[in-house]
């Protein structure tokens, strides 16, 4: 026994990090955030081009949207994405933050590293209690097929995404029970 000071009442599921601000949820003062029109172009804006992995991030977060209810920006749900530590991985985020309007400096989308790319997956929790609702899986034969290609694939790379049913880019594990 040491003193760590982590090392007392957490129970195996706390994960916390810090409580988000009850008034950061929905739409209020707090997030007067707007949709991107041009949801391209933000990326773009943000990223310096749109890759494939930007577009499997962006996909993710528009099933987020639709499935759980939430609207862009509100800002209700936490998007971890968990990589290994460098590009092209890491450019989900982008994807991710455009689609859902969570960003790094709100805590709502963060980002973990793992060992190796079979370990990727991206998962989403209640802000309000940080509760798991569902992990993103990515289709292991769809990374394959985006694992080569120069900067002139990446156009067409990421339109084919665009495209693309969600069930051949991710599999979706629900935590909770589907609404
Ligand atoms: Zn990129």
């Amino acid at each position: 026994m040491h003193d760590s000071p982590h090392e007392h009442q957490h129970g195996p599921m706390d994960l916390s990090v810090r409580v988000i601000r009850k008034a950061s949820s929905g739409s209020n003062e707090w997030n007067r955030g707007q949709d991107p029109a041009d949801w391209w172009q933000e990326l773009v804006n943000r990223h310096g081009h749109v890759g494939p992995w930007n577009v499997l991030g962006y996909r993710m977060g528009r099933f987020v949207l639709r499935e759980l209810g939430t609207s862009w920006g509100s800002h209700e749900y936490i998007v971890t994405a968990h990589i290994p530590a460098c590009t092209p991985y890491s450019c989900i985020l982008d994807g991710l933050a455009v689609a859902t309007g969570n960003s790094e400096g709100r805590l709502d989308l963060l980002w973990s590293e793992v060992a190796l790319p079979e370990f990727i997956h991206v998962s989403v929790r209640r802000a309000s209690d940080r509760k798991l609702v569902l992990v993103f899986e990515p289709c292991a034969e769809y990374l394959k097929r985006i694992s080569q290609g120069t900067v002139h694939d990446l156009e067409r790379q990421s339109r084919e995404c665009e495209k693309m049913p969600e069930e051949e880019l991710f599999r979706v594990r629900w935590i909770e029970p589907r609404r």
